[in-house]
């Protein structure tokens, strides 16, 4: 087995159920690959432990190998081995994690959304630890992230630290506190954490079923550092209205508790290089934005008449959470307002995606209207850099990372004032900010009035100032959403951390 090469600085570990670009269903994947190169580069040894689902995007994974040592890893009073395949995505180093267990944990042609899915994340953060412990790995930190993973907090102070896998400090990212994790209480049992000694109110019992623990819960309790993706959204939370039942639990144990705006992949992310893209272009030659303007129209056959014509984007998942019931209007007053739309978009919510496949079908051979529902990487490029404005109505966003991608691309985003939205976007008729931060259209309702008041302003300045239009366009291709700004506040969390735990082991 691998053994951690010595580094300069930290040895950060990440364990997590998403990586971009090979298993990514949202902005958790986006992060763990962004986060880890940027710490990366500042020269940190990064490594991530990922499960291996069959689903994954293989040819995106470099040198993909198996290890010739099996790990056995405790489940239901049993030991299961576990393959272990490492290879490198976007140069970093990741571990993959076969399970050879009969219910074929990672085998299910999708990520989650199993009824299982309880059992497979706590299968793997059992056996994500029983690696790093046989494999001698000393990190400084291991970062997990979400519910799936949360699960590693508890594992490591209750079983992995006795056992000798003592180096690290356990940091925990929440990405949405939507969704917790939350089974019966006996159901801990299985990757052997004791439910009696757990399910307690100061520890994992879930606030409104005592008989059954979260997750998201025991990661917020036993973990030395607890962050979420924005600061807004760290506020939202402690309140009872914004944290999903976990406001108290949060506000206890608020003095680890931070928000930190997520940053994007630059390298990723960026017009001027975007292999994706029919033409590449940059803030000070805009024509190639039109150019992929046309080729989105031809491609979806949308009329090309009116070069102008403003065309508004929408990239998303369509769950209530995005403000759906908006997103739905803000297709007919675009169209009201003698504009296009395009939506890309899928559903696990089975009436939510016969919706708008109904809304779809309507549009069909619209001139102006299209909606594409389906998971499209490539297309979704495309749509960022052809598109004039970007539409995101969410009712509560954790981060966000669609607002920036569009910004970067100059399609000037119109949000609803709600999480890392309101720490990224900011209002161009707001007076209260200072005039070079303001880069989009902003309301505060969640509701038709208040789409519409942005909406028709967006509109307003589009086709009567296009100068002051294209100035904006400029001003918010430059701004900087790299992951350098976040990445260090994230280094400086982890050193703090490591320096406290060294003074508490000295004192
Ligand atoms: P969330 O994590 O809640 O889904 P974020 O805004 O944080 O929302 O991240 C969404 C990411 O997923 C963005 O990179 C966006 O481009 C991408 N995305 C969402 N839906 C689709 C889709 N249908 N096709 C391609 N990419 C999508």
């Amino acid at each position: 087995l691998l053994s951690s090469a010595t580094s300069p600085g930290l040895h950060v570990i990440h364990i997590a159920a998403e990586m971009a670009p090979v298993a990514k269903v949202g902005g958790l994947g986006d992060v763990v690959s962004g986060l880890g190169k940027a710490l990366q580069k500042k020269g940190h040894l990064v490594e991530i432990v990922l499960p291996k689902y069959d689903c994954m995007q293989y040819d995106r994974v470099c040198d993909l190998r198996a290890l010739d040592v099996l790990i056995d890893s405790y489940f239901d009073r049993q030991l299961y081995k576990n393959k272990i395949w490492v290879g490198t995505i976007e140069g970093l180093p990741v571990y993959f994690i076969e399970p050879h267990h009969p219910d074929k944990f990672f085998w299910r042609g999708k990520f989650y959304g199993e009824h299982d899915d309880f059992r497979r994340f706590s299968f793997f953060s059992r056996a994500a630890l029983e690696f790093l412990l046989q494999a001698g790995k000393k990190p400084d930190i291991i970062h997990c992230h979400d519910w799936q993973t949360a699960f590693i907090a508890p594992l490591y102070w209750d079983i992995y630290a006795p056992k000798g896998l003592n180096s690290a400090r356990i940091c925990f990212t929440c990405h949405n506190f939507e969704y917790q994790g939350t089974a019966a209480a006996s159901e801990l049992e299985s990757c052997g954490l004791e439910s009696h000694h757990l399910n307690r109110p100061d520890r994992m019992q879930d606030n409104s079923a005592h008989d059954r623990v979260n997750s998201v819960k025991g990661g917020i309790v036993f973990s030395n550092i607890v962050t979420t993706v924005s600061p807004t959204y760290a506020q939202e939370v402690r309140t009872s209205e914004g944290g999903h039942g976990l406001h108290s639990t949060l506000s206890a144990h608020s003095k680890k508790f931070i928000g930190i705006l997520n940053g994007i992949d630059t390298d990723a992310w960026n017009p001027a290089t975007d292999a994706f893209l029919p033409v590449q272009y940059n803030a000070t030659d805009l024509q190639g934005k039109a150019e992929n303007k046309q080729a989105l129209r031809r491609n979806l056959g949308l009329s090309s008449t009116d070069v102008r014509r403003p065309l508004v984007g929408c990239i998303t998942r369509l769950v209530p959470q995005k403000g759906v019931h908006l997103i739905r209007h803000a297709i007919y007053l675009t169209l009201e307002l003698g504009g296009q739309f395009v939506l890309l978009g899928s559903s696990p919510v089975p009436h939510i995606q016969n919706e708008f496949e109904g809304i779809a079908n309507h549009f069909q051979n619209h001139d102006h209207i299209r909606l594409i529902l389906k998971y499209d990487e490539s297309l979704s490029h495309v749509i960022y850099a052809a598109s004039d404005m970007f539409i995101i109505p969410s009712i509560f966003e954790p981060c966000g990372l669609t607002q920036m991608i569009s910004m970067r691309y100059g399609a000037i985003p119109i949000v609803r004032k709600t999480g890392g939205l309101n720490d990224s976007v900011f209002d161009v008729d707001d007076d209260t900010i200072p005039s070079q931060f303001r880069n989009g259209f902003t309301f505060m309702n969640a509701d038709e009035q208040g789409l519409n008041g942005a909406l028709v302003r967006a509109f307003n300045l589009f086709n009567n100032n296009p100068e002051s239009w294209k100035q904006l366009v400029q001003k918010d291709m430059n701004i900087d959403f790299s992951w350098e700004t976040s990445s260090a506040q994230y280094e400086e969390l982890y050193l703090k951390s490591v320096a406290r735990a060294k003074a508490a082991k000295l004192a």
